[in-house]
């Protein structure tokens, strides 16, 4: 089954909610950035967190999350759009922290003091920024505030990327509950009391549970009206116009030197790690 996402609200409106499948999107991603195990969970973490957050996302918007902590990652920064795209990376792969009893290290990691931002490019004029205080560093939670908070959608939110014994991503995934105007906040107390008693959604998804089945363990036996199904791959937009368009912005003085000193620029892509070279008479052409 690929990676995908699953909307509904409840038949009463009260709640809307959204689990995601991201196994194969967090394998590549963490793949690409050659993470140690604490950094792959972390990472994990927020790409399933940038995936439920983008299932709002409408024709070209795009949504990305920044966390900045002071702990060993540095910044992890994930981009996602409403086609369900995402591509993710982080400052420093390596958390080199031993796990605390049996889970990762995830807010060590990232660091307890620091800040979770939010960009939200909505095709308007200037994108939408904001930003908040890390609370825990564990990300779900960190996201859950922010919406609780800042957006002022009470809502709770769980993630969870497991490894197998070889540390490879065995399972990823994670859903978020939003009470809807009025906003009862009670019915998400009642639903986070619920979900103290539910496996790990990892757990679920390796029981082979689908999104959608995993709502419905979650949201109990209200009845539930599906609103969208969304694929979730990566994907890496950059290309050889953009790189070169970043290199004409350096200025002619930089240019010149890269051709007097390389003749030619090779610029990797930190999201996808792709290679771009461009000759000297290439950066020749680039002099505005
Ligand atoms: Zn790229």
């Amino acid at each position: 089954m690929c990676d995908h996402l699953v909307r509904v609200v409840t038949e009463d409106g009260q709640l809307r909610a959204a689990a995601a499948d991201t196994t194969e999107l967090v394998r590549e991603i963490c793949a690409r950035q050659q993470t140690d195990l604490t950094a792959t969970v972390a990472l994990g973490r927020l790409l399933t967190g940038a995936a439920l957050l983008g299932c709002l996302l409408k024709g070209s918007q795009r949504l990305a999350l920044m966390i900045e902590g002071n702990g060993p990652l540095g910044r992890l920064m994930v981009e996602t759009d409403a086609d369900g795209s995402i591509r993710g990376k982080v400052q420093n792969p390596v958390a080199g922290l031993p796990p605390r009893g049996d889970r990762f290290d995830v807010a060590g990691a990232i660091g307890h003091a620091g800040f979770l931002h939010v960009i939200k490019d909505l095709g308007l004029k200037e994108p939408y920024r904001s930003l908040v205080q890390l609370q825990s560093s564990e990300v779900g939670e960190d996201l859950a505030w922010y919406l609780t908070h800042s957006e002022q959608v009470p809502s709770c939110v769980a993630l969870g990327v497991e490894l197998d014994a070889e540390g490879r991503v065995a399972a990823a995934g994670g859903f978020l509950v939003q009470a809807l105007p009025p906003g009862d906040a009670k019915q998400l107390d009642l639903l986070e009391s619920t979900l103290r008693e539910l496996p790990p959604t990892t757990s679920l998804l390796r029981q082979g549970l689908t999104p959608e089945r995993i709502l419905q363990q979650v949201l109990g036996p209200q009845p539930l009206a599906v609103q969208q199904q969304t694929r979730l791959a990566f994907s890496c937009p950059c290309n050889r116009e953009q790189i070169g368009n970043m290199l004409a912005g350096l200025g002619n003085d930089e240019l010149s030197a890269m051709i007097a000193e390389q003749n030619g620029a090779e610029v990797n892509c930190d999201y996808c790690q792709e290679t771009y070279h461009f000759s000297g008479a290439e950066l020749e052409a680039l002099h505005s």
